[in-house]
């Protein structure tokens, strides 16, 4: 009889099951007619993923990158060097960043609200959103 020993790094690979609430949508691509659990069809996540990985976030929106700095700036003004923590309680840190409310990946709105965290937690946050979409 073997014990079932559940590693550290059990959160961090998840079972891909999919979940009995998950609904078909329609890709995030325009104009594409596939439809799927994920937000993009297989052959767009693709592409995005590789044209991510070529480009990064840099050529995406310079206008952006300008709004989540701007974004940061109001929060130090306002709080300081200080996260307000993801998964955890608000922390200390000067490492800060704006990121989208709702992932721009995602499905969300590329001018929607920001949401200011120290780099630490929005990778968190990053990982159990996607982590929770799938
Ligand atoms: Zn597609
Ligand atoms: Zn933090």
């Amino acid at each position: 009889m073997q014990q079932y020993l559940r590693p550290a790094f059990a959160t961090h690979h998840p079972a891909r099951t999919t979940m009995p609430k998950a609904r078909l949508r329609p890709c995030a691509q325009p104009g594409c007619p596939e439809l799927q659990y994920e937000p993009r069809c297989t052959e767009h996540r693709r592409a995005n993923d590789r044209y991510r990985r070529q480009f990064g976030s840099k050529l995406s929106e310079p206008r952006d990158r300008a709004r989540r700095k701007a974004a940061v700036d109001a929060h130090r003004a306002q709080h300081g060097d200080w996260c307000p923590g993801w998964g955890r309680e608000a922390h200390a840190s000067a490492d800060l960043t704006a990121d989208h409310i709702h992932e721009v990946t995602l499905g969300g709105d590329p001018h929607g609200e920001l949401q200011v965290l120290c780099r630490g937690c929005n990778a968190r946050k990053h990982a159990t959103r996607q982590n929770r979409v799938r």
